[in-house]
């Protein structure tokens, strides 16, 4: 049995026919960037998450164009997790901020007990990651955020239609991130971004920022950057939206077999007051037996996948900031330890049962044939 580690084509063959007629459409009027597609989508996404929505052109930009509106730059610092995709550190040093890691706990998110003491009088704002879809601890990242006068952003582009208590993610905090890359749990076909915004004010600013900072075409109050959905990106979007919520109960169903089937590896540890999208599915085994499961899940067939292999405080980009090994011991740990195990929308019983056999049996056998 050949099992990928994703196939979007299981959620494609379906939608298709509809997803081409639309855009067949589209070249009637070749109304392609920004335009009534696109501000169709922000109102049906506005709808589902209950918040003000702007599109962009991806979720790293959604994560520039938030910390922009909040103003930071030179000499700022902004609080965020070691262990997440590169984006979300990048965006902070892009603007000349200084990315300030702290360690993560259990959950694979940030240690909310190890903030308070990273932050300054530089710290402007915190970052919080919903890192493989699983909600941060909300409650305490909001109660420092107000404590100190902090900017909450969330980078929640693991994450949509996950949820911290009753709330969804990325509508807690002041900013909101989302990507539409393919693979995240909603994904276009191609790049695509969201920020949510929840004053009045950072609206506005957000939505002349992402137009090279113009509210009425050409005059500039401010220096913007340009990042606009296509309107290809949201007639996929607009269609896949339809069904986040099955393709998402379909990940967590699958998750749960993971849960009760797979012997003898370590889980990640769940929140009780959250609901979890599974973006990844990841475990925890020894760091001698990591690559070698991989080595033997390939043989058989199965994608297996490493996220992430090495910290971002250890990146050579950030030297400057001299971080070094030691200095966020969990996240090292769980760098040499962590695998993630194929979770998607459209996978086969037969599949699942597939992987867990193969996992038990290295296991229990070790490493044969
Ligand atoms: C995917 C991702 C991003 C960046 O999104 P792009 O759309 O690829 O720019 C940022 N942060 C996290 C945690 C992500 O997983």
């Amino acid at each position: 049995m050949k099992i990928p580690f994703v196939d979007l084509n299981r959620i494609h063959d379906s939608l298709k026919k509809e997803i081409l007629d639309e855009i067949s459409n589209l070249f009637e009027d070749s109304s392609f960037i920004l335009g009534n597609r696109v501000s169709e989508f922000e109102s049906n996404i506005s709808k589902f998450l209950g918040a003000d929505c702007l599109s962009c052109a991806s979720g790293s930009d959604a994560l520039l164009l938030s910390l922009m509106a909040s103003g930071i730059g030179q000499g700022d610092e902004v609080i965020t997790t070691p262990f997440t995709f590169f984006a979300t550190a990048g965006a902070i040093a892009r603007l000349g901020a200084k990315p300030v890691f702290v360690d993560i706990d259990e959950t694979l998110n940030i240690d909310v007990r190890k903030i308070e003491e990273k932050i300054t009088s530089r710290t402007k704002a915190i970052i919080a990651v919903h890192i493989f879809g699983q909600a941060c601890d909300m409650v305490s990242i909001n109660s420092i955020a107000q404590k100190y006068n902090l900017v909450v952003i969330e980078d929640a582009c693991q994450a949509i239609g996950a949820k911290f208590e009753d709330k969804y993610v990325g509508t807690i905090g002041d900013f909101g991130c989302f990507s539409f890359f393919p693979t995240k749990n909603l994904g276009g076909a191609g790049d695509g971004g969201l920020v949510v915004v929840k004053s009045y004010d950072n609206f506005s600013l957000v939505k002349k920022l992402r137009v090279h900072g113009s509210a009425k075409k050409y005059i500039h109050d401010v220096v913007g950057i340009n990042s606009r959905l296509d309107a290809i990106q949201a007639v996929i979007l607009n269609i896949k939206l339809k069904y986040l919520n099955v393709y998402n109960e379909e990940r967590i169903k699958i998750a749960r077999r993971y849960f009760e089937e797979l012997k003898g590896v370590e889980f990640p540890k769940i929140l009780s007051n959250v609901k979890h999208v599974f973006h990844q599915f990841s475990i925890l085994v020894e760091e001698e037996k990591r690559d070698l499961l991989i080595e033997y899940l390939n043989e058989n067939g199965i994608g297996a996948g490493v996220y992430y292999p090495k910290p971002l405080h250890l990146q050579e980009c950030f030297e400057v900031y001299d971080y070094k090994q030691g200095d966020m011991p969990v996240c090292e740990d769980v760098c040499k330890r962590v695998l993630s195990l194929p979770i998607f929308p459209g996978m086969k019983d037969e599949e699942i049962d597939f992987i867990i056999e193969k996992v038990n049996c290295f296991f229990k056998n070790g490493y044969v044939d």
